[in-house]
């Protein structure tokens, strides 16, 4: 049998993707980044990722895992010349699933495919806060957002991914299932190796399940939008706002008017502000 019947066989028909239904996988979102691969492989469990790695090491193929592919850098998409290898592309679309949401430990559990956006309403519906958030969040993954060490909006108060991770599950290259699961806030264990899968972009392994730190939800959060009058006042105008809100600002965006003229454009808005900025 060869490398993809095995697979299919293995997998079922839901689990491989060839051909036509492959294409959209091989492609970043924004059509800079495309490649070619023996399948998408679309594993529906840890036991099966490991098989697939397994599988992957005996026929000496390369995997490029996958999640939402909203990545920016095409590290999600096998580009041409990235490896003398075939390689697969390994989609984690179908371990989407938030596994628990624990209100008293503040946490969620979820599987790698799981969305941004699937999080954050999770979190929601207990009355917490998932905290990262970006433009992507409805198809970028918890597996992506690992492996990229992702930030967004709110990383001045929160941080990045790394600042939410408290476990992780990840298969090896071998397929051995490496078992970093854990929930604690303070665990002086050891090695916190799990902080070498956090911005390794699957060099290390494939993100299989992760536990993320939930923070309270902010239902009274402001928003303003302030005009300043040259870029020599951007970090009086932060400090001001740290000042007034005793440290709690969440984000500090930098809107150039070329950004604000286009969304105007865009959308059919009027300027927010009268004034216009240099920058
Ligand atoms: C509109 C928009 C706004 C964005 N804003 C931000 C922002 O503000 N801040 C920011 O940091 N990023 C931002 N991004 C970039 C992107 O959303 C993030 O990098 C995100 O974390 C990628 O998640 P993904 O699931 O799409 O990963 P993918 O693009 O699928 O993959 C990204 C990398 O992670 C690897 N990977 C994916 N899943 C796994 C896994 N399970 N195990 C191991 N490796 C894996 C891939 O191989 C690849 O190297 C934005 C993107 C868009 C389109």
């Amino acid at each position: 049998m060869t490398f993809v019947a095995e697979l299919r066989s293995d997998l079922g028909p839901a689990g491989i993707l060839t051909g036509s239904d492959a294409a959209p996988y091989l492609t970043g979102q924004r059509g800079l980044f495309s490649g070619e691969a023996l399948a998408v492989v679309r594993p529906a469990s840890v036991d099966e990722t490991a098989r697939v790695v397994q599988a992957c090491a005996a026929y000496g193929v390369a995997i490029v895992p996958q999640g939402g592919n909203t990545g920016m850098s095409g590290g999600a998409v096998p580009t041409a010349g990235d490896t003398p290898m075939p390689a697969i592309v390994l989609s984690m679309s179908r371990m989407n699933r938030i596994v628990s949401v624990d209100p008293d430990r503040w946490t969620v559990t979820a599987e790698a495919g799981a969305t941004i956006g699937a999080l954050q309403q999770a979190a929601d519906a207990a009355n917490r806060q998932f905290a990262p958030d970006w433009g992507a969040r409805g198809t970028a993954t918890v597996g992506g957002a690992i492996a990229t060490n992702a930030g967004g909006n709110n990383v001045l108060r929160y941080g990045t991914m790394r600042d939410q991770v408290l476990g992780v599950e990840a298969v090896l290259a071998d397929g051995q299932v490496w078992d970093g699961l854990r929930a604690l806030r303070k665990d002086s264990s050891g090695y916190d190796l799990k902080h070498l899968f956090i911005g390794a972009e699957g060099t290390l392994g494939v993100v299989t399940r992760a536990v993320l730190r939930l923070h309270p939800a902010t239902p009274n959060a402001q928003s303003a939008l302030a005009a300043i009058s040259g870029l020599g006042s951007l970090m009086r105008l932060l400090e001001l706002a740290l000042a007034r809100c005793g440290g709690d600002v969440t984000a500090f965006e930098l809107v150039p008017d070329v950004g604000l003229a286009r969304v105007c454009e865009k959308l059919g808005l009027s300027r927010p502000l009268q004034t216009r900025a240099e920058f």
